[in-house]
């Protein structure tokens, strides 16, 4: 008899600079079973983006149009540009019996957590070692000015303050390392699943028989 996984939510969240995209990237590229929910934004692209893959990059009135059309499970602001989750890439990750990846902040992952039902959510919240190591990655990644690095310094000292609404919070230390507790953990979210629905199946056969 098979029995069909259900499909996951997974959040992760973390301050900008605690290395969340690569680890998003490396999580994806180990997994074939997990699809990642490629937010709308307002903000502009950077130069190693690609559009309709890191994000769907859309003007402000775009973005507000879409919004106004209930398009999105949830958006939010953040250093002064729009960002959303469209609720198609739940229904499309469904479809294809995957799991689905939110890289979306703490004000995004309340909003799911309201939105659908807790025992399908795995949420992550992902620390830098240090306030030292996170400043030399915003620095290194070279991609913000100076301005915009300080910005992003203030509002992930004020972001990390949200690591207790998440079930599992994890230091990147080591990305391969972080990835790697990361998959146990789904996996053992997969694996109590598929042996709750055993037992659903076999006492509903015990009560029926
Ligand atoms: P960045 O501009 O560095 O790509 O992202 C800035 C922040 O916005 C990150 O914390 C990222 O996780 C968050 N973010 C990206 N997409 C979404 C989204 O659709 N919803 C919410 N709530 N946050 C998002």
């Amino acid at each position: 008899m098979s029995i069909e996984i259900t499909n996951k939510l997974i959040i992760i969240s973390s301050p900008s600079g605690a290395g969340k995209t690569t680890l998003c990237k490396l999580l994806l590229k180990k997994s074939n079973n997990i699809n990642l929910s490629v937010s709308y934004t307002s903000r502009n692209k950077r130069l190693n983006e690609k559009n309709g893959k890191d994000y769907f990059f859309v003007t402000k009135n775009k973005f507000e149009q879409l919004k106004n059309n209930n398009f999105f499970i949830e958006t939010a602001k953040n250093f002064n540009n729009f960002y959303g989750s469209p609720f198609k890439n739940i229904s499309n990750a469904k479809k294809l019996n995957k799991h689905i990846l939110f890289d979306i902040d703490w004000k995004g992952a309340r909003k799911i957590r309201n939105y659908y039902n807790k025992k399908n959510i795995i949420d992550f919240f992902i620390l830098p070692p240090s306030k030292t190591e996170l400043k030399r990655r915003l620095i290194k990644r070279g991609r913000d000015n100076n301005k915009e690095i300080k910005l992003r310094l203030s509002y992930a000292i004020e972001e990390m303050k949200h690591y207790k609404e998440y079930k599992y919070v994890l230091i990147n230390q080591n990305v391969q390392k972080t990835v790697s507790e990361i998959k146990k953990i789904i996996n053992y979210h997969e694996l109590k699943t598929f042996q709750n629905n055993l037992l659903h199946n076999k006492l509903k056969k015990i009560i029926n028989s």
